[in-house]
């Protein structure tokens, strides 16, 4: 079984996803944390960032190293967010997130889970929440400034909409979840009806 939740930076997606995840006793997989590991993989140097070996569980390894706060920064997160976009990535990303899902329950989130990783995932959530909102969520989270991260946050959002590949979509068949005031709690109960239905 998978869960595909998707959707925009800072729409709630972690929080979710891991508390769904642990509701159900699902394995959750950030697919951002791998693009963002192949981001901090090319920031130190390396010259076909994809090939990295990404390791994700509690903490996060790069290459053996635990990068699991070091892929957290905002210049990994906009770097993060420009390799996204190259086609040789995205497929590398893909083919390791379509080997993982084969087998065994997860809730996987990202922006294209339900779209072109897995569009065969039983439930597909596309999450979403208005700009401010989202904004204030980061900022709170980073302890940043609510102006810079949302000028930032609209740059990556830009960028991930207006991908020709793997565009920031929702699937067809997603259901959509404005989290704009609702609690963690009531958009992973709603998550859990879904996936019981
Ligand atoms: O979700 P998170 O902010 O950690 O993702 C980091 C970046 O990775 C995003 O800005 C997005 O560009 C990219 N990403 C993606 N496809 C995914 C997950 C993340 O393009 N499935």
């Amino acid at each position: 079984m998978v869960i595909a939740i998707d959707g925009p930076a800072g729409a709630g997606k972690s929080t979710v996803a891991r508390a769904v995840a642990a509701a159900l006793g699902y394995t959750y997989l950030d697919t951002g944390a791998m693009y963002r590991s192949v981001a901090l993989a090319e920031l130190r140097g390396a010259e076909h960032p994809e090939r990295a070996e990404i390791l994700l569980g509690e903490r996060v390894l790069l290459d053996g190293d635990d990068v699991t706060e070091a892929i957290r920064t905002p210049e990994v997160s906009e770097r993060a967010s420009q390799v996204a976009a190259r086609p040789e990535v995205r497929r590398a990303m893909q083919e390791r997130q379509r080997t993982l899902l084969a087998d065994g329950d997860w809730v996987a989130e990202g922006r294209d889970i339900g779209t072109v990783v897995c569009p065969t995932a039983e439930v597909k959530v596309f999450l979403t929440a208005d700009d401010t909102e989202r904004a204030r969520r980061r900022a709170a989270e980073l302890g940043a400034d609510v102006e810079a991260v949302l000028a930032d946050q609209r740059v990556r959002d830009e960028r991930d909409r207006g991908r020709a590949d793997s565009p920031l979509v929702p699937a067809g068949d997603a259901i959509e979840l404005d989290t704009t005031g609702l609690t963690i709690d009531e958009v992973v109960a709603r998550i859990g009806e879904l996936a019981a239905a």
